[in-house]
C-alpha cells in the first residue's frame, strides 16, 4: 500500500468513526459505506440514496472469522464462505443474539445479509476500521450502480466525506445473494457468482416464491411487530402503547422529540421492538411526515399495519 493510500484510509476511518459516509470501491460496485453499528449513520445512508423504503443492508466483513459475530453460521453457509469469500456471494443468516449491527440495516428483521468483498482497498478500509460496514450501491436510488470513483463524485459527491478510488470495478453487477436462514437455502439474487456454482456446493436452490416467502416486500405485513399497529394516532387508547413524533407532552417513547425524520428512522426498529409486548392491545404511532426518510418510514408502518395473513379478518 503506497503512503497516499494509507492516508486516505486514515482519514476513511475517521470519517467513518464519526459516523459520515465513505464511498469504497469493491469487486462488484462502489459502496455507500457507513458505520452499521450506528443506527443514525445506517438512517443517513438511506437518507443519501433517497430511497423510499428500507431495503435491508449488506454488512460487509474483512473475512469468516468477523462474520461468525455477527450470525449463526449453519455448515452449508460456512462451506460457500470458504469457497467464495472474499467474492461477489452475499448470505442471509440469523443474527446473533448480541449481533451490533444497527437493526435498521436489517430492516427489522430477525436476519443480516453479510459479505467479505474481494477488493484489497475495500479489505485494508475493513480491517482499519475495525467494525462493519453497511455498503449498498453508492448511487441515488433509481439511478444505474457506479463501477467508478467519478460515478460516486458525481452522483453523491457532496454527500460523502471520502471517496476511495480503487479505479473501475472488475465485477461490474451486483453480489449473488443467497438466504440460508430457512430450511432450504433460495437464491433471493442473481449476481456476480454463477448459481451453478452455487448448485456444485449445495445441490440445486430454490427459487424465492417456491416454498415460504421470505424475501422482504413480498409480504405487505412482513416487517409487522406481534401487536397490532394503529397509524396517525393522536394519541394511546386505554391498552395501547404510545410512539411519539415531534414536540409533544407525551411521556411516551419518541422517535425524534424534535422532528427530524432521520433521527426517527435511526430509531423505528429499535423503538417498534421495545413497545412490542405481550398484553397491549396496539402499538399507536403518531403521524410522521411524508418527505425524506419520513416516505420511508412510512411504507414500513403501513406494512406492520397491514392485515395479517392467517388472521380472521
Ligand atoms: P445492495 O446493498 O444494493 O447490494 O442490496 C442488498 C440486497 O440484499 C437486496 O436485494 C436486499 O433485499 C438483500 N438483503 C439484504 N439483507 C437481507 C435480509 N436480511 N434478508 C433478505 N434479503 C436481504
Ligand atoms: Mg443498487
Amino acid at each position: 500500500m503506497t503512503a497516499a493510500t494509507r492516508i486516505e484510509i486514515d482519514e476513511a476511518v475517521s470519517a467513518l468513526a464519526a459516523g459520515r459516509l465513505v464511498a469504497f470501491p469493491t469487486e462488484t460496485v462502489y459502496g455507500l459505506g457507513a458505520d452499521s453499528t450506528s443506527d443514525e449513520a445506517v438512517a443517513r445512508v438511506y437518507e443519501a440514496k433517497g430511497r423510499p423504503v428500507f431495503n435491508p443492508l449488506i454488512a460487509h466483513l474483512p473475512d469468516l472469522a468477523a462474520a461468525e459475530r455477527l450470525v449463526v453460521f449453519t455448515d452449508a453457509a460456512r462451506r460457500l464462505a470458504r469457497a467464495f469469500w472474499p467474492g461477489p456471494l452475499t448470505l442471509v443468516l440469523p443474527r446473533t443474539a448480541d449481533c451490533p449491527v444497527s437493526l435498521l440495516a436489517s430492516a427489522g428483521l430477525e436476519t443480516l445479509a453479510v459479505r467479505v468483498p474481494d477488493h484489497p482497498l475495500a479489505l485494508s478500509l475493513l480491517r482499519a476500521v475495525g467494525r462493519p460496514l453497511v455498503a449498498p450501491s453508492a448511487n441515488p436510488s433509481g439511478q444505474l450502480s457506479p463501477t467508478t470513483a467519478q460515478h460516486v463524485r458525481d452522483a453523491l459527491g457532496n454527500k460523502v466525506a471520502v471517496v476511495l478510488d480503487g479505479g473501475p470495478c472488475r465485477v461490474g453487477v451486483e453480489s449473488t445473494v443467497v438466504d440460508l436462514s430457512g430450511e432450504r437455502p433460495v437464491l433471493l439474487r442473481p449476481g456476480g457468482v454463477p448459481a451453478e456454482s452455487i448448485d456444485a456446493i449445495l445441490g440445486p436452490l430454490a427459487m424465492p416464491g417456491e416454498g415460504p416467502i421470505r424475501s422482504p416486500g413480498q409480504l405487505e405485513s412482513h416487517y409487522a411487530p406481534a401487536a397490532a399497529v394503529r397509524l396517525n394516532a393522536a394519541e394511546a387508547r386505554p391498552g395501547e402503547a404510545l410512539l411519539a413524533f415531534g414536540p409533544t407532552s407525551s411521556p411516551a417513547l419518541n422517535l425524534s422529540p424534535a422532528g427530524d425524520v432521520v433521527e426517527a428512522a435511526a430509531n423505528l426498529f429499535s423503538y417498534l421492538r421495545r413497545l412490542d409486548r405481550p398484553g397491549i392491545t396496539a402499538i399507536s404511532v403518531m403521524p410522521i411526515p411524508e418527505h425524506g426518510l419520513g416516505r420511508a418510514i412510512n411504507d414500513r408502518l403501513r406494512r406492520a399495519a397491514a392485515p395479517r395473513p392467517g388472521s380472521a379478518s
